[in-house]
């Protein structure tokens, strides 16, 4: 699904240096390569405050804790998401309100988040699946009719970009109270191991984010409030500082991936390709067919066969998740996640496309398609 191997090589002895000086001077945890990064990433995203932390379900976590979200507050997320998003909802007793998604662009539905607000909610988990935003707008205007706080889950979208109807541009993870991001490997900005931030332009909301981050502590060894151990380690900033200046190329290559996976597969019979927002751009963490649920998992196998990777974001949907069972009535029904649940298949998607891979993987899918 990704070529990280040849991405490495293209910047392997900037990589290898910065590495090895991380190592020489033994400062693994903290210090001027994590600070660097962390002022580089909000020069970036034109943020106030970027916190790294150790991960991106962290993230999400520092988020609700940091917002001071308590016990039987309900938080409206999308049911189609990767699992972090919505377990550390349940993590911190909160409770889940799973609810469907705009099928144009996969991302949480504002009418949806509407009809599911009760007294008992206090934040939304907008999700930026696949690469492209959620109708932020639209949520932002939601959150601030109800009093609701806004923790955008930016794990898949880093990097893209929000159109206001008043034509002002953002990134995505800085337009809610507090955004969330992930550097695994295989993001678009990925370190070699595991990664996250908290993004915010609240001062105040930062430095509680940064507190909790750190065993909630103030002044060393004095301790405000209940915290965890989550740390972006030096080395992971060292990388991250090197793939961040590649970042605007990645986001083209995937682009230019998408466009030409799109020229290939738009006038196949039974076929969308993945749909484009108007509020938005999409810098592609995924590229995801939706096909007929009777031939997508025969395509998976063909695939297969053909040794071309595809996965299926996600089999199971967050609300028929085990880990969900008592959460949520038995009868809860999303139509909408379930029909996407059962026609999409992504394809590979990364920086190092070339053209013969391109080519095969492209004349593969047409002639399944086609038979
Ligand atoms: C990857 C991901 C996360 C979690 O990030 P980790 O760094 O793996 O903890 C959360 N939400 C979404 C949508 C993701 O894709």
């Amino acid at each position: 699904m990704v070529d990280l191997v040849t991405q490495y090589e293209k910047i392997k002895p900037e990589v290898d240096a910065a590495i090895g000086e991380v190592v020489a001077k033994a400062q693994f945890i903290n210090g001027p390569e994590v600070h660097a990064f962390q002022q580089e990433l909000e020069k970036y995203l034109e943020v106030a405050h970027v916190i790294p932390c150790a991960n991106g379900t962290d993230a999400l976590q520092i988020a609700m804790m940091g917002l001071g979200l308590q016990p039987g507050d309900e938080v409206i997320t999308p049911s189609f998401t990767y699992i972090a998003t919505t377990e550390v909802i349940a993590l911190l007793g909160l409770t889940p309100v799973f609810v469907e998604v705009d099928p144009a662009t996969f991302c949480i539905d504002p009418q949806a988040i509407k009809a599911a607000i009760t007294p008992k909610t206090k934040a939304i988990v907008p999700v930026h699946l696949y690469g492209q935003a959620a109708n932020m707008e639209a949520i932002l205007h939601i959150a601030n009719e109800f009093g609701l706080f806004v923790i955008e889950d930016n794990a898949q979208a880093i990097g893209c970009d929000y159109t206001f109807s008043d034509g002002r541009t953002a990134k995505t993870g800085t337009l809610g109270h507090a955004g969330c991001t992930s550097f695994f490997p295989s993001k678009n900005l990925g370190c070699f191991g595991d990664g996250g931030a908290l993004m915010t332009n609240d001062d105040a909301l930062a430095a509680k984010l940064r507190r909790i981050a750190n065993h909630g502590q103030s002044k060393r060894y004095y301790h405000d409030e209940v915290g965890c151990n989550s740390r972006l380690d030096a080395i992971q900033a060292a990388v991250l500082r090197i793939k961040l200046k590649e970042l605007p190329r990645y986001i083209q290559s995937r682009q230019a991936l998408a466009e030409a996976y799109d020229q290939a597969f738009r006038h196949l019979p039974g076929v969308q390709v993945p749909q484009r927002a108007t509020y938005s751009n999409h810098v592609f963490h995924q590229y995801t067919l939706q096909v007929r649920p009777e031939i997508r998992d025969a395509l998976h196998r063909f695939l297969e066969e053909k040794a071309i990777p595809s996965m299926i974001y996600y089999p199971v949907p967050a609300h028929r998740q085990k880990m969900f069972e008592a959460f949520h009535a038995s009868d809860l029904n999303l139509p909408i996640t379930d029909f996407l649940t059962e026609r999409v298949i992504s394809l590979p998607m990364h920086t190092e496309m070339q053209a013969d891979q391109l080519a095969y993987i492209c004349t593969s899918v047409t002639s399944f398609l086609e038979a």
